[in-house]
C-alpha cells in the first residue's frame, strides 16, 4: 500500500474531512443558538459573562464553517458560463456589512465586456469570500482593498484583490494555502487551502505578491476555456 502523500494528497484529504465535518456541524448549531438564545432571555439571574463567552465561542465555530460553506455542498456543484464580474459584485454585497464595520470600504474596477468564463460560481464565491474576508482582517484600522478584473491574455481572466494591510514576509509567501498555516490568535488557517484549492479545480492558479508594511496582492488567474484532460488521475 501506498503510504507517502503528496502535498496535493494532503490537501484533498483535508479538504474533504473538513467539509464533511462542516456539514454535519451546521443543524445542531443553529439550533444551541437558538437554545442558548432563549435561555438568555428567561434566566433572572446575571449570567451575561457566561452567555457573552458562550455566543462568541458559538460565533467562532461559525466562522470555521463559513470558510468552508461550498465544499460542504458538493452536490450544488455546477460549472457553466458564468458572467465573473456578476459574481464578483455578488460577493462584495455579501461581505460588505463586515466591511463597513472595520471601516474598510471595497473598490470595484471591472473592465467592460469580459468573456463569461467556465466556472462553479458558489465555488469562486467561496473563494473571494475567503480572500477578502483576509484582507479586511489585516486592516484592523480600516482601509481601501481594489477588487480589479482584467482579460489577462486570450484565454484568461485576472482577478486582483490588493489591500493596504501588514504585508507578507517574502519567505512565508509559500506557506500560503498549507492546511493550518496561520499567524492569527485565532485563526483556522484553513480558508487560503480550501481558495487554492477550488482555483486548482478550476485549472487556475493563485499568485501573491506582497510588501510588508505596504500591503498585498491576491493575483487570481482562471481560464475563460477549460481544457478538458485525457487522464484525470493525475490531476492536483
Ligand atoms: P486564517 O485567516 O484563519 O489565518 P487563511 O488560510 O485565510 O487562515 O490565511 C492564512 C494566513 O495567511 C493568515 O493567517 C495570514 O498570516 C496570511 N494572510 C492571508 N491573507 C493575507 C493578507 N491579505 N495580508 C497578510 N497576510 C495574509
Ligand atoms: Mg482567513
Amino acid at each position: 500500500m501506498e503510504l507517502q502523500l503528496r502535498k496535493s494528497d494532503t490537501l484533498n484529504v483535508v479538504g474533504e474531512l473538513a467539509a464533511g465535518i462542516a456539514h454535519e456541524i451546521r443543524n445542531p448549531m443553529t439550533a444551541l443558538k437558538g437554545f442558548i438564545q432563549l435561555l438568555q432571555g428567561s434566566i433572572k439571574e446575571d449570567y451575561s459573562m457566561y452567555f457573552n463567552v458562550i455566543m462568541s465561542e458559538l460565533k467562532r465555530i461559525e466562522s470555521i464553517i463559513t470558510e468552508f460553506l461550498v465544499l460542504a455542498k458538493p452536490q450544488a456543484i455546477q460549472y457553466q458560463q458564468n458572467d465573473i464580474c456578476k459574481i464578483m459584485q455578488d460577493t462584495i454585497d455579501l461581505i460588505n456589512v463586515q466591511a463597513m464595520m472595520h471601516s474598510v470600504q471595497i473598490i470595484a474596477d471591472f473592465a467592460p465586456q469580459l468573456p463569461p468564463i467556465y466556472c462553479e460560481p458558489n465555488q469562486l464565491k467561496q473563494v473571494f469570500i475567503n480572500i477578502l474576508k483576509n484582507a479586511i482582517e489585516v486592516m484592523p484600522k480600516g482601509g481601501d482593498v481594489t477588487v480589479r478584473i482584467r482579460q489577462s491574455d486570450d484565454n484568461h481572466i485576472r482577478i486582483s484583490i490588493t489591500d493596504q494591510g501588514c504585508g507578507i514576509p517574502k519567505d512565508k509567501i509559500k506557506k500560503l494555502g498549507e492546511p493550518f498555516y496561520t499567524t492569527k490568535e485565532r485563526g483556522t488557517g484553513l480558508g487560503l487551502m480550501v481558495s487554492y484549492k477550488i482555483i486548482e479545480e478550476h485549472q487556475g492558479k493563485i499568485d501573491v505578491e506582497s510588501e510588508v508594511g505596504v500591503g498585498t496582492t491576491f493575483h487570481i488567474t482562471l481560464p475563460i476555456k477549460r481544457v478538458e484532460k485525457e487522464d484525470d488521475h493525475d490531476e492536483i
